[in-house]
């Protein structure tokens, strides 16, 4: 099989490797869509800590496909097409046992521990499959739009945390591809207003054009005067700023729950917030990150009937040997989500 191996810094590049035949339990997936993501971005650069040097991996976690093969016992038969959940967990440290595998103490992911879908053929553990990684399609589906599944399981985890009821006002700050995914599931819950912020004007008018209520250039706008007394209910940070985290807490309104959805650069993540905001507006701060299976199982539901068209993100579909152009591509800001098809 061909697949695209990340043996150092800026050093990836298609290899022939023989191609996996699954054990007891393990499950072979023929691979018809990889996402890049910042994450791969990341790995390619050599700056991703799972990627220490010396590492020679196959990165991709947001893989789409079909069974190949599977082993005795893996409960899936050849032939089903299939969205994989890349994160495994050890199944036994606490957070592993409350279900929180995305928060495990000795992580396992496939593309970030594991050989992962930057290939024609990627291998599922026995554990994975057993825990429910591998999920079955129930009608046909694009697989470059089954591969967003992965991101937007991510931006559920988020949501989930806010609880986005009827008449909440939502913000979301940042029209990136997260920001994006952000609009499209919130709307899902009918919220009373989506609210996007976003310098770019490009992608202000997609935000626009993506069913926000109403977008706001944070450069030459007064968010808290567009948001008026009240404020947002729901606000979700989907840039890395620290002004914009420390700025949320000011837009909120009283017991509005705000999640932090992006991580900002190591070094500079202390943020100076004014807490009284928390305590007399009974705000909620959450945060969260990467996802568990149950995430990944509602953002599968989601794009399987429609609600959320994860299509749309798809801006660019390369096969592997193309691979250094299409990481050009999505490091470039234009593209929306680069599909890897191999
Ligand atoms: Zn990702
Ligand atoms: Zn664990």
């Amino acid at each position: 099989m061909a697949a695209l191996v990340c043996r150092g810094a800026g050093d990836l590049r298609v290899e022939e490797r023989p191609t996996p035949t699954p054990g007891p339990g393990e499950v072979v997936v023929r691979v018809e869509a990889c996402g890049i993501c910042g994450t791969d971005l990341r790995i390619a650069s050599g700056s991703h800590r799972a990627y220490p040097e010396g590492t020679v991996r196959v990165p991709g976690h947001e893989i789409a496909g079909t069974v190949a093969a599977a082993g005795d016992g893996a409960g899936i038969a050849a032939g089903t097409p299939v969205f994989v959940a890349p994160n495994v967990g050890c199944g036994s440290c606490r957070q592993c046992r409350q279900g929180r595998v995305n928060l495990c103490r000795t992580p396992s992911a496939l593309g970030i521990t594991l050989d992962g879908g930057f290939s024609t053929h990627v291998l599922v553990p026995a554990a994975a499959v057993r825990q429910g990684n591998v999920m079955a399609l129930e009608r046909p589906l694009d697989a470059a739009a089954v591969s967003v599944v992965e991101p937007l399981a991510c931006v559920l985890r988020g949501q989930t945390q806010c609880g986005i009821g009827r008449d909440d006002v939502v913000l979301i700050v940042g029209a990136g591809p997260i920001g994006l995914l952000h609009l499209l599931a919130a709307r899902v819950r009918e919220p009373g207003a989506v609210v996007v912020s976003e310098p770019s004007a490009a992608r202000r008018a997609q935000a626009a054009e993506w069913g926000a209520d109403r977008t706001v250039d944070p450069s030459s706008e007064d968010l808290a005067a567009v948001l008026g007394a009240d404020g947002a209910d729901v606000i979700i940070v989907a840039a890395p700023a620290a002004a914009a985290q420390a700025e949320a807490l000011r837009l909120a309104a009283t017991g509005a729950r705000i999640n932090f959805f992006g991580g900002l650069p190591s070094g500079s993540s202390e943020v100076a917030l004014d807490t009284n905001l928390i305590h007399y507006r009974e705000l909620v701060v959450t945060g969260t990150t990467a996802n568990t299976n149950a995430d990944c199982r509602a953002a599968l539901d989601l794009v399987t009937s429609g609600a959320v068209d994860a299509g749309r993100l798809v801006t660019g579909r390369r096969p592997l040997a193309e691979a250094g152009a299409a990481f050009d591509a999505a490091r470039s800001g234009e593209a929306l989500k680069v599909v890897i098809v191999p």
